[in-house]
């Protein structure tokens, strides 16, 4: 079964990543146009401060302006990677790596977790300059900064050091389920990836989170009392509520819940606490989490994942064999690993579709959550904790509607506040 032509799959994915770049620049323009509007959006006016709306204006233009450079530097390397076949020559170079160090050359699995150690380490190369830069110069100028040179690499330090306990097994598994096959494949792939997912969900609060952050539970008190009460009255399964030292890497303020479905963690952001006003406001913040648990989001969002992950390993499972596919990026070998990389840069049009369609469907729960909270008499109070973070975090307060609608996983605070207040006015 031989086309006379086969498809130019290198064409085609380049021809595409630039498409994406210049689509994606355009939104950036449209909002970097908005940042620069010289007022706060009317229903922010009178409750953003001037002095808050400027730095806030200050920090994104920063950040916006940093990012078109980021990304044309991004496109230049992706592209370039894939032109000049600098995927297939690491391929080869690695494969002599392993014979060099006296191993075994032909195994499959050996080579590409040499592969593997370059390439990551190579991006973690690239990629310093700009995250140095981003936290050192750019988050410490709008006084967000709060971590060490030390802490920094630290961190990247200890994330390698992860990557080479955790990454190896996970790999050669993965290698391992592929060569023995089956017309059952896909689905080995997506068991073994679930399984993972849900070993990893329980080892990630005890093991690796510890690693980066403290974790202390909250002290006996006024919030804790009111945070407990709250989860009870919900059926609320809350087994463990913790404060993470979130301050000593940035003031930027958050809050999350995690855990299997009879035993969660609620974890709240030191800088979180301090920064809102009065306890009522992170108990609404809290309400607004606990929203998305009692109206199933986190189980939706679980479910579509999983959905996904079969999709794409059946998927993949088509074309592991396309030698045209192979060959198109310079590979005259099939491993398991490139076929992965190749078929993920091919379904890259899919992708983008899917994380506009979740980005949707995302900023629909969050209104939903927001509904949620006010219905349990929080509206005031979330009202004030929203605006209260986006005031600390310098959020944008202008945005352009095509660029949130592309890329904002949670409306912007506007919107938000908004649905808040026409929820109420029905009401009356
Ligand atoms: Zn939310």
């Amino acid at each position: 079964m031989e086309s006379p032509a086969p498809f130019p799959y290198l064409e085609a994915v380049v021809g595409f990543m630039v498409f994406m770049y210049l689509f994606e620049t355009y939104l950036d323009m449209r909002q970097h146009a908005a940042l620069k509007l010289p007022t706060l959006p009317a229903p922010l006016v009178g409750i953003v401060s001037m002095e808050k709306f400027e730095k806030a204006q200050a920090y994104s233009l920063e950040k916006s302006r940093f990012h078109f450079v980021h990304a044309a530097v991004g496109i230049v390397e992706e592209s370039a990677t894939l032109l000049l076949g600098l995927l297939p020559w690491t391929w080869d170079k690695s494969g002599s790596l392993v014979g060099k160090l006296g191993f075994d050359q032909s195994s499959e699995i050996l080579h590409t977790l040499a592969f593997l150690a370059v390439i990551t380490l190579w991006s973690q190369v690239l990629e310093l300059p700009f995250s140095l830069y981003s936290t050192f110069v750019i988050e410490a100028r709008h006084g967000f900064n709060k971590q060490t040179l030390l802490l920094f690499f630290r961190d990247i330090i200890m994330g390698l050091a992860l990557t080479v306990v955790v990454g190896p097994p996970i790999v050669a598994a993965i290698i391992v389920i592929v060569q023995k096959g089956g017309p059952y494949l896909a689905l080995y792939l997506w068991a073994f990836m679930l399984l993972l997912s849900l070993v990893l969900m329980a080892l990630y609060p005890v093991l690796i989170a510890p690693l980066f952050n403290k974790f202390t539970p909250l002290p006996e008190g006024e919030l804790r009392y009111k945070i407990e009460k709250l989860a009870s009255s919900l059926g609320f399964p809350l087994k463990k509520l913790f404060v993470i030292d979130g301050s000593t890497r940035s003031s930027h303020s958050n809050a999350y819940m995690y855990g299997f479905y009879n035993s969660k963690r609620i974890v709240l952001y030191d800088t979180l606490i301090s920064q809102c006003k009065n306890e009522e406001e992170v108990v609404a913040v809290i309400a607004h989490e606990l929203g998305h648990w009692k109206l199933s989001h986190t189980m939706y969002s679980f479910l579509a994942m999983q959905v996904l992950t079969l999709l794409q390993f059946g998927g993949y499972t088509l074309v592991r064999n396309s030698t045209d596919l192979f060959l198109s990026f310079g590979f005259t070998t099939q491993p398991v690993l490139i076929g992965l990389i190749l078929f993920q840069h091919t379904i890259m049009p899919f992708h983008h579709l899917v994380s506009f369609a979740l980005n949707l469907v995302s900023r629909a729960f969050e209104f939903q959550a927001d509904a949620f909270a006010r219905s349990l008499g929080y509206k005031d109070s979330l009202r004030a904790g929203l605006i209260k973070l986006q005031e600390e975090n310098l959020s944008a307060m202008n945005t352009d509607p095509w660029y949130s609608a592309y890329h904002y996983s949670h409306p912007p605070l506007v919107e938000r506040l908004q649905a808040l207040d026409e929820a109420s006015k029905k009401e009356e």
